[in-house]
Order: structure tokens, then sequence, then C-alpha cells
């Protein structure tokens, strides 16, 4: 592609509503064009991404054995009100009228639509199994559309479903889909996790958010340094303490903490580590009921796991009023010597000896607290949350901690929808039996968008060679010279010969904002063609990434490129 003939303009300021890295960045690289809120036009620099995330989940969905078809847009409410969906969806569901005062929907997610297709069409277990998938533009009303294609309202998504007769052929549906997920991403080029979801009141484990790794993300995950463990954080489950010989060097005593009562405080005018306290949580549940929570004194409370530790939806911290209820005293000297109440404790503190607490009396705590000897609790139970270094639940592995974007979700429906729509097929006895469903989505445009905030530097975006909408640009110092002109031109026709994906940058414009375009661009490889350089019988090619720059011999150029490119696409 020429430059001068293509449709690709850059914009030196960062537009105004653009918060976040990739929006900014896809408005400033030509990319997107906004239309409506969260609504965009992929402009021919942002498709050719785009198509190249497409076509890579393509192959492999083929790989696993998925089949592909289109399904409408447009959804008629029937198919929506008998699966229930049409009442319980919110406003995200865009709710439209036809000239006969029929309704529909802009479909969001089409699980109404393929169920419907499959109770049509599969009779007998002998067309089973069966996963079908489509690459199509969704719809969402987002209340607050924001962050470009993170969080459109028109939106391009892979979704997949499975259909098996029983259980056991859905799990093997799921783990296609799960290592078919693994190769898409890793085949982007993107450093990602899978990292174990909540299932919601699905059930059952097998709920997979597959997360690309950047700084920016939204959700923050752990994930094992040596096995494949990762969840998000509020899930993340931490390997309980090895018991330990408990060491009592103390004894009880009370000692004056006069105004000391954040564990920073008294930690300091106690002259102790904050990992020597028992932080003492008086906590209430949206059940009305109040529970006492013991953590050590650096860690904090997990709500997700003290909720289902609990069995409630919800809890608090109780008010100053309720504290001085349970305790005796006021915020700050709370602890569970001689405390009437229920205590429940994070593992952590069943081993904690020689440790400071409060006691229950305004301006004093105690040191050489032993669990066990000084105060007995309930329930031990992991209930804090998850710190890097900490012991990986499934081996003997340390977590690690990261911000993810989620880019795609595997997931296991069970019969909650063949059963609404009654899908059903005949099994080998002739027997009905209901389908066993999956679901498995990937955002296509959102992989582009979070490929971007993994990628990019002050410059611009750096693109993986797999998602770049170019792999190299050959940039004409000056298009005037005749001699440059025609070396840049017969590399460039070189390069397509050889398969390479190539914008020549033809632009009768200054040097210098042409290589500012290029960095903001992202494409991988540059190769600079100059007079200096020609009189020299070199060319310099340049990394984005690395901005590594070496002079390579002008008859070399296009090979040496050209393996670079392969080089790139299958590391
Ligand atoms: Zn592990």
């Amino acid at each position: 592609m020429r430059y001068s003939q293509y449709l690709l303009s850059t914009l030196k300021e960062t537009p105004a509503d653009a918060e976040v890295v990739s929006h900014q960045l896809m408005m400033r690289a030509g990319m997107i064009r906004k239309v409506a809120a969260g609504i965009y036009s992929y402009l021919p620099f942002g498709l050719r991404s785009i198509r190249k995330v497409e076509q890579i989940v393509r192959e492999e969905m083929n790989r696993a054995g998925a089949i592909e078809l289109l399904m409408p847009m447009v959804v008629p409410a029937e198919l929506w009100q008998e699966s229930g969906r049409w009442e319980q969806y919110g406003k995200e569901l865009l709710r439209i009228k036809d000239r006969k005062e029929a309704a529909f929907c802009l479909g969001p997610t089409h699980e109404e639509v393929i169920t419907d297709i499959v109770r049509r069409e599969v009779r007998s277990y002998r067309q089973l199994p069966l996963n079908l998938y489509q690459v199509q533009s969704k719809f969402r009303d987002e209340i607050r559309p924001r962050f470009g294609l993170m969080r459109g309202r028109e939106f391009i998504m892979k979704d997949a479903y499975s259909f098996d007769v029983d259980e056991a052929g859905a799990d093997v549906a799921y783990e296609k889909m799960y290592q078919a997920y693994r190769r898409i991403f890793e085949r982007c080029g993107l450093r990602f996790r899978a990292v174990e979801a909540d299932t919601g009141n699905i059930g059952g484990t097998s709920s997979h958010e597959f997360m690309v790794l950047a700084d920016s993300g939204e959700d923050a995950i752990v994930s094992c340094d040596s096995c494949e463990y990762a969840a998000n954080v509020e899930k993340a489950e931490i390997r309980p303490p090895q018991a330990a010989a408990p060491v009592l060097t103390q004894t009880l005593q009370k000692v004056a903490t006069p105004a000391r009562r954040t564990i920073e405080e008294v930690a300091e005018f106690l002259k102790a580590r904050p990992e020597q306290l028992i932080k003492t949580l008086i906590v209430q549940t949206d059940a009305g009921e109040t529970v006492t929570v013991l953590l050590r004194g650096d860690r904090e409370l997990n709500d997700i796991k003290l909720c289902r530790l609990l069995g409630c939806n919800d809890v608090e911290l109780a008010s100053e009023e309720l504290v001085k209820q349970v305790t005796g005293a006021p915020t700050g000297f709370a602890g569970p010597v001689g405390l009437k109440a229920r205590i429940l404790a994070d593992s952590e503190v069943r081993f904690m000896t020689d440790a400071i607490t409060g006691a229950n009396e305004l301006d004093a705590h105690y040191t050489g607290v032993a669990c066990g000897r000084d105060f007995i609790v309930e329930t031990f139970a992991d209930l804090r949350e998850a710190v890097a270094g900490d012991p990986c639940p499934r081996c003997s592995g340390k977590l690690e901690i990261w911000r993810g974007i989620e880019v795609g979700h595997v997931f296991k429906l069970g019969t909650k929808y063949s059963a609404a729509l009654d899908a059903s097929f005949l099994d080998a006895q002739g027997q009905e039996q209901v389908l066993f469903m999956g679901c498995y989505g990937i955002g296509i445009g959102r992989t582009v968008a979070a490929a971007i905030e993994q990628n990019n530097d002050d410059n611009g975006i750096i693109f993986p060679m797999p998602l770049a909408p170019f792999q190299v640009i050959v940039t004409m110092v000056n298009p005037n010279d005749e001699q440059v002109n025609q070396a840049a031109d017969a590399l460039y026709r070189q390069l397509l010969d050889l398969g390479v994906e190539v914008l020549l940058d033809d632009r009768d414009e200054r040097p210098g904002s042409k290589f500012k375009d290029a960095d903001l661009l992202g494409i991988p490889l540059r190769v600079t063609v100059g007079a200096r350089g020609l009189k020299e019988g070199a060319l310099e090619l340049q990394e984005r990434r690395s901005g590594e720059r070496e002079m390579i011999p002008l008859a070399e150029v296009g090979a040496l490129v050209a393996a670079r490119v392969r080089q790139a696409l299958s590391a």
C-alpha cells in the first residue's frame, strides 16, 4: 500500500474524550473514528488489525472442530421471551419495534438464536457433538460507553456454542475451547493468563476468563509463577500456612497505648512490626449478624471470602456505636482476649504467638498474646486478600499479582437454555434427552485494544507482529530524489513479491514527521531509504519495539526483512 493513496490520517493531539491509552492511540493512529457514543467506524488501518485477530480466531476455532455460521443481529422478542431473558435483561438490551409493531432486540449474545437453530436441525445423538460459531457485530446499550473499543456499545465478537449429549461431552468441548483460546492468544503475540472465574448462579467451576496482562487493566489477578493456576484477586485461594511449633516467649500483658488506634500507630509505639499485630474487625452482615474477624496486622479482609463462609451477600464494618456495644471500647482498641462474640479468623492467625491486640478498653493493648491460649476461634478459614509472594494453592510455587483486561470467556451453560427452549435429541435408546451447552466468547475489537494497552510507549503503538496492520513500513526520506524514489519503490515491490505486508511512505512530508508517524502507527519494522544510505549502498532497518537500528547492504534488505517477519510470526 502506498501511503499517499491510502486513507490514513494521524492526529498529533490526543482527543479530549479518550481516557485510556488504547483509545487515544487508536484515534491518533487513524484506526477508528467515533460515529456516536460507543459506536465506531473501523478505518482501513484499524480494520486490518481487526481482520488479523478474526483470521487467527477462525483458524483455531476450525482446527478445534467448530463450524462457522452467521446469525442475524436483529432477533425477534419471542425467542428471548422463551428463555426468560426478555424480562431479566436490563436496559443493555436494545429493544426495538418494526413497522408492524412486532418487538425485536439487537442481539448482545446469541444463546437463544443458536438454540433455536439446533432444536430445529438436530434430531439424533448421531449429529452430536456440535460446536457452532460466528464472528459478528453485537450491540449492548451500555449506560456509559467509554474507553473506545474497550467498552463500546456496538462491538465485534466471536461467539461459539457447543452442544453435547451429556455433561462428560460438554467437559470435552470446554477443554477443547480452553486449549483453542490458549493458542489464539499465544498466536496473537500477547501475554495473557487464563483465570478461573466466578460462575455466578450457574454453578460448577468451569468458567475461565482470558486476561491480557496490562498495567492499565481493570481487573487485578493473581497467577502462580510455576503452575497454571490463575484467578481474580477476589477469588484467589491461598494455601493455609503449615503448622508451626508455637514459640511462646512472652506472657499476656496489658500495656498503655494512648491514642494509638491504627495498626501502624500501635506498631510504631510498641516498636513492633505490623505482622506481629492481630487486626480485630467487627463486621456486620446483610442478614443482621455481627461477627468478629481476626487477621494478621498487615493483611486485608477479602469480603467475598467472608461472605462465602457466612453464606451472606454483603458485609460491612460495624458502626462506631456497634463496636462499642460489642467490645466495650471505642474503635481502634478491639481485641479477641475476653471478647464474648463469635470469632472467625484467617488461617494465619492460628499460629500467631507473642502477638499484640487491642484490650477492649480505651488506650490499652495486650502484648504476648497467643491464639488458642488467650482466646478461642470458632472457625479458621482463608479470609484475606492475596498478595504477591503468597503460596499457590495448587503447587509449591508463589503467587504473582497482575492487572488484566478480559478478552475472552469460556463458560459451561449446562441445560439452562436447552431446557428453557426445549432443545432435545433422541439418544441411542430412542429416548428424548436435553442438550448440554457451553458458550465461548472473544471480543475481537477488545483484543486489538488490549494488545495496544499491553504494547505501547510514549511514541505510540508497538504492534506484536501477528496483529500489525502492516508488517513493514518503508520510509522515503525524500520522495523527490529520483534515486531514493526508485530504490524505495524497488524494495516495496520486492517485499510484496515476498509476501510481506508493506506500507510505502511516499508522502511529500518532512522526514521528522514521517518518522513520528511510523512510531505512532506501531509497524514492527521500518526501513529508511535515504540519499546518504544509498551512497554507502545500505539502508537503515529499525525495530519499533527495541528502537535498535542497523545498516543493511542494499541487496540483502528485502530477503532479510522477509525473514525477520517470518521469524516474528512463528515465535
Ligand atoms: Zn502453582
